[in-house]
C-alpha cells in the first residue's frame, strides 16, 4: 500500500457493485489518473460499532496490508485506505469480471479446462497466502472475484487468522476457533473439536473443485444442521461418476484424477489431509510448471 493520503473527493464514485454484511462497494475512478479504476469498500463507522464488526474490519485490513507487500496476482490489492468522519474506505483493485460463482451459475459446472484453470491460480495463491501465516477460513466462490482476462483474485480476509512465526514451524499448526465461515465449506475438524489450521483451507479447496465439476458444493442439507451432519459423515457423491453414460446424462465422466485428487482433499482426518505441496504433485497437474508465474497466471479469455 501507498502512502497518499485520500479523501473521498480524490475519486469520481461510479455504480455500485455490490455489498455485504458491513459495506457498499463502489467502482470509482481516480480524478488524478481517470484511467486508474478502482473499487471502493465503504463501510459505516456507526454501521460497524453498532453491529461488532470492528474486528472483522480491522483483521481484513491488517491482513490485506500484509498480502499486498508481494503484489502477488492472486490477491485483490488494497492500494490505499482513509476515513472521514461517516465512514472507512478501502481502495481496492477493481475485479470487472464478477465474482467466481456468478460465473459457474451461468455456465452450470466448469469445462475440465476451465475447472483446472482456475484450480492452478488458487493452489498457487493459496500457497502465497499460507507462507505468510495467514489462513482464509473462509474461502468458496463468492469470495473469489474475476479480472477482464479470467485471472482470479482471492477477496474477504474479515475471517482470516494470521498464525506467528514460531508457530508456523511446527508441522502441524491449528487455531482454536469458534464457527467462522460459511456451512458448506467448514471443515470437520472445526465442526468436531473447534480447531482451525492451514489444512482446513484445503478442505475448502477441495469444495470448490468438486463445485467446479458438478455445479453444487459437495456437501449441502436443508438447513445448516443437516449440511453438518453430512461433512463429518462425509457424505457426498458425484453425480457424473455415478452416470457415467455420455449419451444418458450428456456430459461426459469426471476424470477419475479429480475424484482422486477431490478425496485426498475432502480426508476428514487433517494428518492425512493431502498438502498444498502434494496437490502441486497430482496427476490432475501433469504439466504445470509451479515455478513459471507467467504460465499460471494467463488469462482463460482476453
Ligand atoms: P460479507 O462482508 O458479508 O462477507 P461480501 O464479502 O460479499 O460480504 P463485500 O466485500 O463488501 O462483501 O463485497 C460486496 C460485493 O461487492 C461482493 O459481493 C462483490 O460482488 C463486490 N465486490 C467486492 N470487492 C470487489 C472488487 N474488488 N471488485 C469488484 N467487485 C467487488
Amino acid at each position: 500500500m501507498t502512502s497518499r493520503k485520500c479523501s473521498p473527493s480524490d475519486f469520481i464514485f461510479k455504480e455500485e457493485l455490490g455489498h455485504g454484511s458491513y459495506s457498499t462497494v463502489y467502482k470509482a475512478l481516480d480524478r488524478r489518473d481517470v484511467k486508474n479504476v478502482y473499487a471502493i469498500k465503504v463501510c459505516s463507522k456507526q454501521h460497524i460499532i453498532k453491529e461488532g464488526k470492528v474486528k472483522y474490519v480491522t483483521i481484513e485490513k491488517n491482513t490485506l496490508n500484509l498480502l499486498a507487500r508481494a503484489n502477488h496476482p492472486g490477491i485483490v490489492k488494497l492500494h490505499y485506505t482513509f476515513h472521514d468522519a461517516q465512514n472507512l474506505y478501502f481502495v481496492l483493485d477493481y475485479a470487472c469480471g464478477g465474482e467466481l460463482l456468478t460465473l459457474l451459475h451461468k455456465m452450470g459446472t466448469f469445462s475440465e479446462l476451465w475447472a483446472r484453470h482456475f484450480s492452478v491460480q488458487l493452489v498457487d495463491t493459496l500457497a502465497y497466502i499460507h507462507s505468510q501465516g495467514v489462513i482464509h477460513r473462509d474461502l468458496k466462490p463468492e469470495n473469489v472475484l474475476l479480472d477482464q482476462t479470467g485471472r482470479l483474485m482471492i477477496t474477504d480476509f474479515g475471517a482470516a487468522f494470521t498464525v506467528d512465526r514460531a508457530e508456523q514451524l511446527g508441522a502441524h499448526c491449528a487455531a482454536s476457533s469458534s464457527f467462522v465461515g460459511t456451512a458448506e465449506y467448514v471443515s470437520p475438524e472445526l465442526l468436531l473439536h473447534n480447531q482451525c489450521g492451514f489444512s482446513s483451507d484445503v478442505w475448502a479447496l477441495g469444495c470448490m473443485v468438486f463445485q467446479f465439476v458438478e455445479g453444487h458444493p459437495p456437501f449441502r442439507g436443508e438447513n445448516e444442521l443437516r449440511t453438518f451432519e453430512k461433512i463429518i459423515a462425509l457424505d457426498y457423491s458425484w453425480n457424473y461418476e455415478l452416470h457415467p453414460n455420455k449419451i444418458a446424462t450428456g456430459k461426459p465422466a469426471t476424470n477419475p484424477l479429480i475424484v482422486s485428487l477431490v478425496k485426498k482433499m475432502l480426508t476428514i482426518n487433517t494428518q492425512d489431509r493431502i498438502s498444498l505441496r502434494g496437490i502441486q504433485g497430482s496427476s490432475w497437474f501433469d504439466g504445470v510448471d509451479w515455478d513459471d508465474k507467467r504460465t499460471i497466471w494467463r488469462g482463460i479469455w482476453q
